[in-house]
This record gives structure tokens, sequence and C-alpha cells, in this order.
């Protein structure tokens, strides 16, 4: 048997993408080397445009247990500045607060609801690529043994193998100075600030929950989260890790050091676990050369690394899995135009790129010494205009990204259409009424609905949400529609019936 697509990994990236195929007609095969549920805790919630990518599968849903759509934050931060977003005409940062382990058995439910096999305890160990078909050699619970596939998809993160394997390059930098402390701790009940919620520190001031705080010596966060539970993270350079695990007392000794030698007494947690007590060194930041190699493609951290400050990880890895979910299913199922699974990687490395590029701008921003004071205070200025505001709200977000898909506002994400982007199928929003026989030929592929949209009078919807054409007259022109059609969902049906290459 030849499976169609096999991807490597069951990170959130990979399962997202299993059910971007399954939603569009292929089952995955998902391998994935953890038996169980992973331990790590990394992230703590989503920021930016994915969130409404998520509502738009009905999945934000599942996420939070609210039925309402997503709101746009009122605040975040950029390098420890606060962004007083309220402040924008509209907002475009989305957050949720939820940990990464949720988000991952949200989406592996959902992908075995939708048919998707998760082998659980299978690790790829190997892969060569033939004319028609990659062969993967993978180790499983009853030993090594090989599957064949017409498509491998490496979801499995920034050490993948599968890049590894395929000899694509992972340019960038790793910095080894900087030492990250983290753990939950519990802090005198007098030094919660009852106003902010944040942090008094007796003789400095406040530091302001849920935000980054910089000072000359390094970057303090402070987060007592709604169940109780209270984090407390520092990153500096100048204090270098001692062998051994992370201990409160180590972390305690860091904050004081940041502070200027102002003791803050921290405690053990309390309440139910899994705590968390982590120590990192150093980070990397790195952007695959290629996302594709023949007929293995990179999603997610498989193809980028960066910092995890502002948590842009899974704003940017969600979307690479829903940019390439129907295109390579496309491709599977016959019809897609011969350059469609190449849009993958010329829409979306461009979109990794803009992250590593604000996450190391963060990176100097926030670091130690005068000068960078200086510049913080040049920033700060800057940021007082709603414009730079406004352009530093659509980075963390990554709504600036626009594909060169033809004049806005296609190559854009589209107006919210209510429950039709659930089937995760290219749609026609035709208002007019005149453009159902344009798009008959593309039936198979194609669903034309009746949606209203603020000043547009049609317009073509890709799968993955971002508009490939758009009129605002009453008679669109039916040739432009025909040539979107073709360019983005192939040629179309011979006959009038049924599909000629599924
Ligand atoms: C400390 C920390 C905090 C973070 N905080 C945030 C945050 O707040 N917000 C945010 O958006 N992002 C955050 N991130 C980033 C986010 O966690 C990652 O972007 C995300 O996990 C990437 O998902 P992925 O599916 O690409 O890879 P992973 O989550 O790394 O998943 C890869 C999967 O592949 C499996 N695998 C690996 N090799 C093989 C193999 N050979 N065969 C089979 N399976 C294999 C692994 O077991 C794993 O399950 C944080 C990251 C860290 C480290």
């Amino acid at each position: 048997m030849v499976f169609d697509v096999v991807i490597s990994g069951a990170g959130p990236n990979g399962l997202m993408l299993a059910c971007e195929l399954a939603l569009a007609g292929v089952q995955p095969l998902v391998l994935e080397q953890r038996t169980g549920p992973s331990l790590e805790q990394r992230a703590n919630g989503m920021v930016g445009q994915v969130i409404r990518m998520l509502d738009r599968r009905g999945l934000y849903e599942r996420l939070t247990g609210s039925s309402r759509p997503p709101t746009p934050a009122q605040q975040f931060m950029f390098a420890a500045f606060p962004l007083p977003l309220h402040e924008l005409p509209e907002s475009p940062v989305y957050l949720v607060m939820v940990p990464q382990r949720k988000i991952e058995e949200m989406l592996a439910a959902r992908a075995v609801e939708l048919g998707v096999t998760i082998r659980s305890g299978h690790r790829l160990t190997g892969l060569a690529q033939k004319d028609d078909r990659v062969l993967v050699d993978v180790d499983g619970p009853d030993g090594g043994y090989r599957i064949e596939t017409r498509y491998l998809v490496g979801a499995d993160g920034g050490k993948s193998i599968t890049r590894k394997l395929a000899g694509i390059e992972f340019p960038g930098i790793t910095t080894d100075r900087t030492v990250g402390r983290t753990a939950h701790v519990t802090v005198p009940a007098e030094l919660r600030d009852p106003v902010t919620g944040g942090l008094r520190v007796p003789g400095y001031g406040v530091i302001p929950p849920f935000l980054h705080h910089r000072t000359e010596l390094g970057l303090i966060a402070y987060a007592p989260f709604p169940d109780g539970r209270t984090l407390i993270s520092v990153n500096t350079s100048s204090l270098p890790a001692p062998d051994g695990d992370l201990t409160i007392a180590e972390l305690q000794q860091a904050l004081k050091h940041v502070l200027g030698g102002i003791e803050i007494p921290l405690g053990p947690p309390d309440g139910d676990g899994p705590h968390l007590l982590r120590r990192l060194s150093g980070g990397n930041t790195r952007l695959a050369e290629r996302y594709r190699d023949g007929r293995v493609l990179l999603v997610g951290d498989a193809a980028h690394v960066h910092s995890a400050m502002g948590g842009p990880g899974l704003n940017l890895g969600l979307q690479d899995a829903v940019n390439l979910g129907w295109k390579l299913a496309a491709t599977v199922r016959g019809w897609a135009p011969d350059a469609l699974l190449d849009t993958y990687e010329s829409e979306r490395r461009p979109a990794g790129a803009r992250v590593t590029m604000h996450t190391l701008a963060q990176h100097a921003l926030t670091g130690p010494g005068p000068e960078v004071t200086a510049l913080r205070t040049l920033f700060g200025e800057l940021l007082q205009k709603p414009d730079v505001l406004q352009h530093i709200a659509s980075l963390i977000a990554g709504s600036d990204i626009r594909y060169d898909v033809g004049t806005p506002p296609a190559g854009g994400f589209a107006p919210d259409l209510g429950p039709v982007t659930r089937s995760g199928r290219p749609l026609l929003v035709d208002n007019t009424g005149t453009l159902a026989e344009v798009a008959a030929p593309w039936r198979d592929r194609v669903d034309v609905v009746a949606v209203p949209v603020d000043g547009l009078s049609a317009l073509l919807v890709r799968p993955d949400n971002y508009v490939a054409w758009a009129s605002d007259v009453a008679a669109p022109d039916a040739g432009s529609l025909r040539t979107a059609l073709t360019r983005w969902f192939g040629a179309p049906e011979v006959s009038g019936s049924g599909s000629p290459a599924a």
C-alpha cells in the first residue's frame, strides 16, 4: 500500500495539517514517537490571526467552550512595551490563554473524529525519495518497518530529523548567553498589588502582570493566573547557569540580581501540579532554506525556530498547516495546478522570516545596558504614534501578510463568512446571483454561497480563508473570475458531472 501523505510528528502543527487534509478528502497517516501526551510545558496561549482561523473551522469553540466569536485583545506587549491596543480603531491582535497540552488534545480529538490514524510510539528514522513516492523507515513498538507514501511532511519540531534527512539547510543564529529561569512559585500576599494585579517590589515599584518587564540587567515576567498558580520568569545574560536542575532558590537569586539587589521571597508552589521548574540556556533563530524538497515538505517548528517572546510560534505554525493542507490535498487528488504546491513556500516562508525578524528585534530591545535603554526611550516615543502602534500590532498578529494573489482585497484574510468556512472547501460568495454558472465547471471543488459582505458583491475564498478574487460591482467580470478559479483550483471539469481527477 502507498499512503497519500505521511506526517511525522503529532505536535500541534502536524495535527492541524492532518485535520486540514482530512477535511479536503485525503487521509494522512500520522507517526508520533511519543507513546503518550507530551509532558513538556510550552505555550500558555496563542496570539494573532490564527485564533480567527481556528474560529473559521469551529475549533475556537472547541478550545474555549465559548460559542461567541473571539474578540480582539485590549492590551498586549512587544519587547516589554505594553501595547494599548484598545486605542486602535480595529485591533488585529486576538489572544487566547490555554496551555499547549489542551490545544494538542483538542486537535488530536478532531483529527481522529475526521478519520485520521495516529500511530503513537512510531518514530521516523529514515527516508529515501523516488520519482513517485517516498520510502519511510519507521521504528515502532514491534521493531522497524518501511512504508511508502506519495508525500511526506516533517512536522517533527525544531530538531526535525525529516529536515535533516531531506538535506534542507537550517541557517540562522544560536545564542548561548541568555539564561531563562521559569517556575511556578508562591509570593507573599502583601507583595501582590491589589489594584494592578502586579508584583509590588519594595523600593522599586510594581511589576505589571502578564507583561515582560525589562531592567538594565534582564527581563522579568510575573503571571498570576486566574487558577491561583503564579509563574515567574527571569531572563538574564549576566548570571550563568550552575550545574544541576533549577531550584526556587536559584530563581529567587536571579530575580534579586535583575532587580539590582532587591530580594523577593519566593516559596514552592501550592495547589495541584504539574508545576513548572525550567532553566533554558541560549536559543536558536533559524529558518529552513526551503520548505519543500521534492515530495518532502516541512511545517511548523521543523521549518522555523525563534524566541518564544510574545508567543508567536503557534500563530505561525498553525497557519502554515492551514496553507499547506488544501494545496497538498489538491495535489494528491489530481486537480492542483502545477505550481500550486510551490506557493506553500513562496507564501509561508516570508511569514516565517517576519517572525524571526521581530523576535530578534524584541531580543535586541530587551537586552541589557544603557544603549538599549536609550533605544527603548526612542522606540517608546515612536510607539505613541497610532500608525506605529498599528504596524506593530499587525506584525505580531501576522495580519500584515498579504499573498501575491492580485489586487487587494485579493491576497488578504477574508472577512468572517460564518459557518460556511467550517467545511474547509473553496467558496465563491456570490451576492449578485449571476456567477453560479461561471463556477459550475468547478462544482466538485468550489461551493457557491450567498453571504452578505461589506463593500463587496462577490469574492472567491481559498480554503485557508485568503481572498483569491473579489468584485464590488453588480455584474462582476466572469473572465477574471474564471482565471482565478483556474489559477487556484485547476482546470475545469471536462464534462458537466462528477470529478475528472479525484
Ligand atoms: C518554552 C516554550 C514556550 C512557548 N510558548 C509559546 C506560546 O506561549 N505561544 C506560542 O504560540 N508558542 C509558544 N511556543 C512555541 C510552540 O510551543 C511551538 O511553536 C510548537 O510546539 C511547534 O509545534 P510543532 O507541531 O511544529 O512541533 P512540536 O510541538 O515540537 O511537535 C513535534 C512532534 O514531533 C514528534 N517527533 C519528533 N521527531 C519525530 C520522529 N522522528 N518521528 C515521529 N515523531 C517525531 C515529537 O515527539 C513531537 O510530538 C513555546 C515554545 C517553548 C519551547
